[in-house]
């Protein structure tokens, strides 16, 4: 879950940048709820930077609150938490993206063989190498055979892996 975890914090910062995955890491740390002014002094911010986060947040599905009015001057005070369910949900979906990704190139790896330039290490398809001549593109050199047994190998590897996690999660969702 750790690594998970890091997972996703990284494609939050990507995404929504450092504010976003610093409020978020806090969210995930205490699984609490928060007001804005909290997690402002929590990831050293401004209060309008980390209410922009949370809103970005919010609509990806990761973050929501839930709001109460105050009874001294009648205007919402709103309580913050991770969705840590649909944040799984979110991770699901990432792997299998991932996923399939993985195996359309298991199936180039496979419909396909590979020529290689030894000097400058291009890659090229039985297709893109006939075109070229078997020379390579940028220094003419004679391109080689190269097997690629070790990446379908490999490839094979991850992709059992992640079936299997895919899998095991997508029983625990429909529990
Ligand atoms: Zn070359």
């Amino acid at each position: 879950m750790i690594e998970q975890l890091n997972d996703l914090l990284n494609f939050v910062k990507t995404f929504c940048g450092d504010i976003c995955s610093d409020v978020l890491k806090v969210m995930i740390k205490e699984s609490s709820e928060f007001l804005d002014e909290e997690l402002a002094s929590e990831v050293n911010a401004g209060i309008n930077e980390v209410r922009r986060a949370l809103y970005d947040l919010q609509s990806l599905g990761i973050v929501t609150y839930h709001r109460e009015r105050d009874e001294k001057d009648g205007k919402f005070i709103y309580y913050w938490y991770a969705d840590i369910e649909h944040l799984n949900q979110l991770l699901l979906q990432r792997k299998r993206s991932v996923l399939k990704r993985l195996e359309e190139r298991l199936k180039l790896e496979e419909e396909n063989s590979f020529y290689i330039c030894p000097h400058d290490e291009i890659r090229l398809s039985f297709d893109e190498a006939l075109e070229n001549d078997f020379k390579c593109p940028r220094c003419s050199a004679s391109l080689e055979f190269i097997d690629n047994y070790d990446i379908k190998r490999r490839l094979k590897e991850l992709i059992l892996c992640l079936q299997e996690e895919v899998s095991n999660e997508e029983r625990s969702f429909t529990r």
